[in-house]
Parts: C-alpha cells; structure tokens; sequence
C-alpha cells in the first residue's frame, strides 16, 4: 500500500523524508507542490531529481476522495458529492460572495449527534474522515478552479466544518486538517477564516483551545435546557449553562477581542417566539458573541416547517434592539440540495443500521474524553 501524503503535516513529511533516506529540505518542496500548486504527478514536480520523482511515484500517492458528481446551483453555489469508499459518499458545498469563496466541508460521513432538525444526523453515523479526506476536500475545490493553480485568481478564501458530521468527534484528523489550512507553506489562510462549529461538546471545546485558536460557532439553537434536550440531544449530556462557560474560556484563551458565534436555526411554532428571543438574549448577556440566524431547511421526511419572514424579522429585531449583531443567514444552494442540514451524502446500509440501534446520544464515542 502506498503512503497518501496529501493529510500528513510539514513535520510527518520529513520524518517520511528522512525514513526513506532522502534530505528533509525535501519535503517542504513536496509539500508546497501538494498544497500550493495542486500537483499530484510526483513526475511533474520538476525542482526533484528524475531519480526522486520515480522513487516518490513507487512509494507514495497524493490521493484525494473521488468527485461522483458536482452539481451548480442558479445561484453559484456548488456541491460536489465525493467517495471515500466502501460506498460512503460525503457532500461538500462551495458559496461563493463577491471575492470571498466560501467553502463547507465534512468531518465525518453521517453524523451521531442526531439532532432532530438536521438531515444529516437523521441518516446515522458511518465512520470518521482522515486527515487526508478533509483536506483533500480543500485540493479538490482549489484544483476546480483551474489546472495549474498560478493561472487561476480564484481562491477558496473561508472554510467552515459546517458540512456533514460533528467535528468535535473526529478531534485529532479534523485539527490536523486545520492545521493544514492555515499552514503558510501550504493554504495560509488567517485563524478568522477557518471556522469549527459544535453541537456543543463541553470537555472537546476545551481540548480545542489547547491546539488552536480558530473562529468558534456554537449551533445553540434553543434559549433554555428543555427545549435543546429536544432538538440537539448531546444537550442532556452537556447542558447550556457548561457550554457557555467553556465558550467563554476558549474566547479568552483567544485574547483578541474575538467573539464566538451562536447559530440559532428558526423552526416555526418550536423556537421561534418573541419569548424565546427574550430568553435568548437574557441567557447570552455575559458571552461576548454575534448571532447567526438560520431559517430552517425543510428536507424529505421532516415535519419541522420554516417560519415566515416576518417572524423571522421579529425575532432579529428584538435581539438587534437588545444589543445583539444579528444576521440572518441567506439560504444558498437550496435547488441543488446543498444548504445547511440538508447535506446527505450517503452512509454505508451496514453501519447505517447498526449505529442507529445505539441512539442514545449519551453513548456517542467520545474516544479522546
Ligand atoms: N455538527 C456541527 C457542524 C455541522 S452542522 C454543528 O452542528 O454545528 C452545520 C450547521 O447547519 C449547524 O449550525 C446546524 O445546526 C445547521 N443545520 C442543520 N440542519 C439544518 C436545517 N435543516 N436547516 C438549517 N440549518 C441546519
Ligand atoms: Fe450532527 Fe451538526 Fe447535524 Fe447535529 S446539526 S446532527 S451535530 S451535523
């Protein structure tokens, strides 16, 4: 089996290098020509010898998941569905905005959270990404652009790991992936443009402080404890007022003034009263934070509705009027399946059924607790 070089960080490369009897110096040059130019040829890579492009081409692979299909929303907004095997399929969406190109990305294919809002939690749970399958995410949209990289001006210019799977639970290859991301031999893109966002896992929040301090968002989605037990289960487990306290220590790890966001899907007649927008703006006085509202995405099968714009207006002018930047965020890519929680991809049947049998979130593998 050769060895993907497409997930292993500058340091893993030299030690490769090294291992193979070659000049560290090497693998920075290799690295950049992954990253930076998109090559996967070791034959092209023309700054090696021919001796090392044929040794590298025997050994080693720079091996991204498979495209199946890309589709293009009226809107420009892009899905591309993607194989990594064994019949697992993920879904990654690039929103472009003016010069910014924004692009989700999947942790994980399902997701065992299950919340009982989200497309993607209702399909089960199959398995983790690699570090290799979420950058290789970045390289597939970058390489989209235009072959080679140089001759394209178009750049994906934010990422957020909003697309299938909960991030927090696929700790060490998601942070590598970030790593990655934000390396200035590779991606370079600046902390406030790489964004995790959580269903809430207190003990991994703090953990993440310790590795990075990339933007946080909190999908929150409720004012108070009984109502989030119901749509974001993994709450039971972790109540709000410990996911807040932990926000709060990974904001001031961050120092800079940073501020976290909290997500708050609008579902009709469930969250979405001028009640909960008072709770909701009581409960996050003391978090230094924005707010993100999210009108519900309806998805086959699902008998959550989307409020109208009028509540949804209501409902952002009364936490504007208590201090609160608030934004509702535009649905994008909603003709093509591609917008928020209603990224599907598709899990392997066999894991599908026997993760679904183990529902509790309380039993959610939480390995690196
Ligand atoms: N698991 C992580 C990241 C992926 S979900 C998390 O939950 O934060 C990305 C975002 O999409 C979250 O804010 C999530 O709450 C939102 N989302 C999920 N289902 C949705 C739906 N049906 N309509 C709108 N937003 C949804
Ligand atoms: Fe998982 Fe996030 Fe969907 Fe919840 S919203 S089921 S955590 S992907």
């Amino acid at each position: 089996m050769k060895h993907n070089l497409l997930g292993m960080s500058l340091e893993e490369l030299e030690a490769f290098f090294i291992s193979i009897k070659e000049k560290s110096f090497r693998s920075k040059q290799v690295f950049q020509w992954i990253h930076q130019k998109g090559e996967s040829d070791f034959h092209k890579m023309t700054n090696l010898s021919k001796d090392l492009q044929s040794k590298l081409s025997e050994l080693c692979m720079i091996e991204a998941p498979e495209i199946l299909y890309e589709k293009d929303s009226v809107d420009g907004t892009r899905k591309w569905v993607l194989s990594v095997g064994d019949g697992d399929l993920v879904e990654m969406v690039l929103i472009p905005e003016g010069k910014r190109a924004t692009l989700c990305v999947s942790s994980q294919v399902g997701c065992a959270v299950d919340c009982s809002f989200c497309a993607t939690g209702k399909q089960g749970f199959s398995r983790n990404l690699s570090t290799s399958e979420i950058i290789g995410q970045l390289w597939v949209a970058e390489n989209s652009f235009g072959y080679p990289r140089e001759h394209s001006d178009k750049k994906v210019t934010n990422i957020v790991m909003m697309g299938m799977g909960e991030p927090l639970l696929n700790f060490e290859a998601v942070t590598s992936a970030m790593k990655l991301m934000m390396h200035d031999k590779a991606y370079g893109l600046s902390k406030r443009k790489v964004t995790l966002s959580t269903s809430g896992l207190v003990p991994l929040i703090d953990k993440l402080s310790e590795v990075t301090d990339a933007a946080l968002t909190i999908s929150l989605h409720a004012p108070n404890d009984r109502l989030r037990d119901e749509l974001v289960p993994i709450n039971k487990k972790y109540p709000i007022d410990e996911l807040l306290e932990s926000v709060k220590r990974y904001v001031s790890k961050c120092g800079d003034k940073r501020k976290t966001t909290i997500e708050y899907i609008l579902i009709n007649q469930v969250n979405d009263s001028l009640e909960n927008a008072e709770e909701l703006s009581n409960l996050l006085r003391t978090l230094p934070c924005k707010i993100n509202l999210i009108p519900f995405n309806p998805f086959p099968g699902s008998s959550y509705k989307r409020p109208s714009s009028m509540r949804v207006q209501t409902f952002k002018k009364k936490l504007q009027k208590e201090g609160y930047i608030t934004t509702i965020r535009t649905t994008r890519g909603e003709d093509i399946m591609a917008a928020c929680g209603q990224l599907v991809g598709k899990v392997n049947d066999r894991t599908r059924r026997k993760e679904r049998s183990k529902k509790d979130p309380a039993r959610i593998q939480t390995k690196s607790l």
